[in-house]
């Protein structure tokens, strides 16, 4: 559920960091129904909403209300902020009069985003396609741009949703920005791209570095 604290704001959860109950701005099943909503609307099916969505991405907001508000009438433009705003995974951005979807596109947009200055980033795979991917590189299937984390965390939260024994595979951002891969920060924990080809992948065992490994490997031998 959504809620308002008089002193911080909207957050969601039950009860404020500071304590307090607040007060009741979606509820559980509200927010689910308005999340699955936006996300289809700014993600998946513009044009099926009759919204007009510029090659960045934007839509605006007050015609994205009145599409919302035609399906849900307890919604308004309030409870949509409410929901962009507290909103831990910063999966939407507002902009004056316009709004977004930060990344999971399905429809083919061009975003803008700046690029990373991360050296590495990391994309998380289940056993069975680890080694399809190390020899191909990643593809997006359904969505528009292959999405990579910015920290092994995340990469691992984001394979376990589909995956109960996750792979890590680094991804050589220096080295695939150097050959002109664009690698756009979409926010703090994802970066977009459309391919990785297979030379800047390697696989990551137990949180070390494949390459590292080998480099070991290499200097035990010239000791030897
Ligand atoms: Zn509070």
């Amino acid at each position: 559920m959504i809620k308002n604290c008089a002193l911080h704001g909207v957050f969601r959860g039950t009860e404020c960091n500071c304590g307090e109950a607040g007060i009741l701005i979606l509820d559980d099943e509200q927010t689910e129904r308005l999340g699955r909503f936006i996300s289809g609307a700014l993600r998946h099916f513009p044009d099926d909403l009759g919204l007009a969505m510029n090659q960045h991405g934007w839509v605006d907001v007050d015609v994205l209300c009145d599409a919302m508000r035609t399906r849900y009438k307890w919604s308004n433009k309030d409870k949509l902020f409410s929901m962009i705003e507290s909103d831990e995974k910063g999966r939407y951005e507002i902009n004056g009069r316009k709004i977004r979807a930060r990344y999971g596109h399905s429809v083919d947009v061009d975003l803008d985003y700046p690029e990373t200055e991360l050296p590495e980033l990391y994309y998380g795979a289940s056993r069975e396609e680890v080694d399809i991917l190390l020899e191909k590189g990643i593809r997006p299937i359904k969505q528009r741009y292959v999405h990579l984390s910015t920290s092994v965390e995340k990469a691992l939260e984001v394979a376990r949703i589909h995956t109960d024994d996750p792979v890590l595979i680094c991804i050589s951002a220096e080295e695939a920005k150097k050959d002109g891969v664009k690698l756009l920060t979409a926010n703090d924990n994802i970066v977009l791209s459309d391919e990785i080809f297979p030379q800047y992948l390697s696989l990551v065992e137990d949180g070390i570095n494949q390459d590292d490994i080998d480099q070991d490997i290499k200097e035990k031998d010239s000791i030897n």
